[in-house]
């Protein structure tokens, strides 16, 4: 049997719809955060990036890069082991308690990425729960969706962000099992946020816990980072909240926090924390380094906002649509993927910008659009060139410009 014969027929409608995935390949560069050198055909040149989940550009922040090298020659490069056979190091324990700190919980775990955590900790609640019944919000990250589709939990999706519709799904379940409500605060592709004290309502009136991604929201909201939940008060009402290392706090890996059982009980049966390597101890250590920096500083998250409604209220004045939302997301609309993979390419070669076109299934299809997240780096020269860019494609294009 022609294997690649049967692969290349998949790609090639891929092809064919326009979304096939094109990678760019990029060098970053210590220090010059936005910018970044380009890799095409072996000739490199430099690229101002303008859709980084580094959010905050703290990936090249100097404490962080300390305490990531103090640790590799402390400890080394690995953690040596799973958590379980001589890997928990004395590092992962210090970011479990900063975890635990930062979302005012009794206890946090640490999980390879982000996508595991959610994986992992919703595969292990909806199986080891008898008849437990999960409520999924229907805009949840692939991480979500997958895991309680392993975890074989009878799954209700409830309409993004509709408290209404969220409260009709919990009131039509049997009083007695458990029901676990799982959404996000910042959805990623749109930037709306949920409407997080009402679902803690209507979830604490039927006796659910919640679930909460907080991935985009940590480091970036509340008085200390702890995500939309702290900005709201919220934490203390939430059974479980997930988050990541690896976007605005500029390093890799992922985590849950929760009660001290919660945490134990993921710990012991979750097959996709026990059987896997521990992140190094250095990237535990840049981790913590990083959300304590956070913890402290506002001047980030502050100069974020002042550049993102920079951009907005430019692309306001040049008649771009974007799409309106409460967060450092903003995404314009093209509605088509190869126009938009066609504006990333212009943007890229003729103005130096990259920014990766979003396709399906990323997002649905129809609704393909370029995702800008301004940082606290991005200067207000880099925010006019993108401005001047944008204006001058939208006049080469004919794209229809926002009425009224
Ligand atoms: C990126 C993302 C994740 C996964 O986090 P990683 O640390 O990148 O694996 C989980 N949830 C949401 C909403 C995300 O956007």
């Amino acid at each position: 049997m022609n294997f690649d014969a049967l692969f290349n027929a998949q790609l090639d409608a891929l092809k064919e719809e326009g979304n096939y995935r094109y990678f760019a390949e990029l060098e970053r560069k210590c220090g010059k955060f936005p910018l970044c050198s380009n890799h095409v055909d072996g000739e490199q040149r430099d690229v101002t990036v303008w859709c980084s989940n580094d959010y905050l550009g703290m990936g090249q922040n100097q404490m962080v890069i300390d305490a990531m090298c103090e640790a590799v020659k402390r400890t080394g490069t690995g953690a040596g082991g799973t958590r379980n056979i001589s890997g928990t190091n004395h590092d992962h324990l210090l970011l479990e308690a900063e975890l635990a700190d930062l979302h005012n919980k009794e206890a946090a775990l640490l999980f390879t990425s982000g996508y595991v955590s959610n994986w992992a900790a919703l595969s292990t609640l909806g199986s080891r729960l008898e008849n437990c019944v999960i409520l999924s919000d229907a805009g949840n990250h692939a991480s979500m969706i997958e895991g309680i589709r392993h975890s074989r939990a009878d799954k209700v999706l409830w309409k993004h962000n509709d408290v209404a519709d969220l409260e009709a799904k919990l009131q039509a379940l049997p009083a007695n099992v458990p029901k676990i409500v799982a959404f996000e605060s910042v959805y990623s592709m749109d930037g709306d946020i949920a409407p997080i004290r009402d679902i803690v309502e209507v979830a604490e009136k039927y006796g659910a816990m919640t679930y909460l991604d907080e991935v985009h929201g940590v480091g970036l909201y509340g008085p200390r980072g702890g995500g939309v939940a702290e900005q709201e008060g919220l934490m203390d009402r939430i059974t479980l909240i997930e988050g990541t290392l690896g976007k605005a706090f500029g390093v890799v890996g992922g985590y849950i926090t929760g009660s001290a059982a919660l945490c134990d009980f993921i710990r012991s049966f979750a097959s996709g924390f026990i059987f896997t390597t521990a992140l190094p101890p250095a990237v535990a250590a840049a981790a913590k380094a990083s959300i304590a920096h956070l913890k402290q500083s506002d001047t980030e998250r502050m100069k974020q906002r002042e550049q993102v409604k920079k951009l907005r209220d430019g692309l306001d004045r040049a008649g771009i649509p974007h799409m309106m939302n409460d967060s450092h997301i903003v995404p314009v609309m093209i509605k088509d993927p190869v126009k938009t993979k066609m504006l990333a390419d212009y943007l890229m070669d003729e103005w130096g910008i990259y920014v990766q076109p979003i396709n399906y299934p990323t997002v649905p299809k129809g609704t393909e659009r370029l995702r800008f997240t301004p940082s606290p780096l991005h200067s207000d020269e880099d925010i006019a060139h993108l401005l001047r860019a944008l204006t001058t494609l939208w006049k080469q294009c004919a794209i229809a410009h926002a009425v009224a």
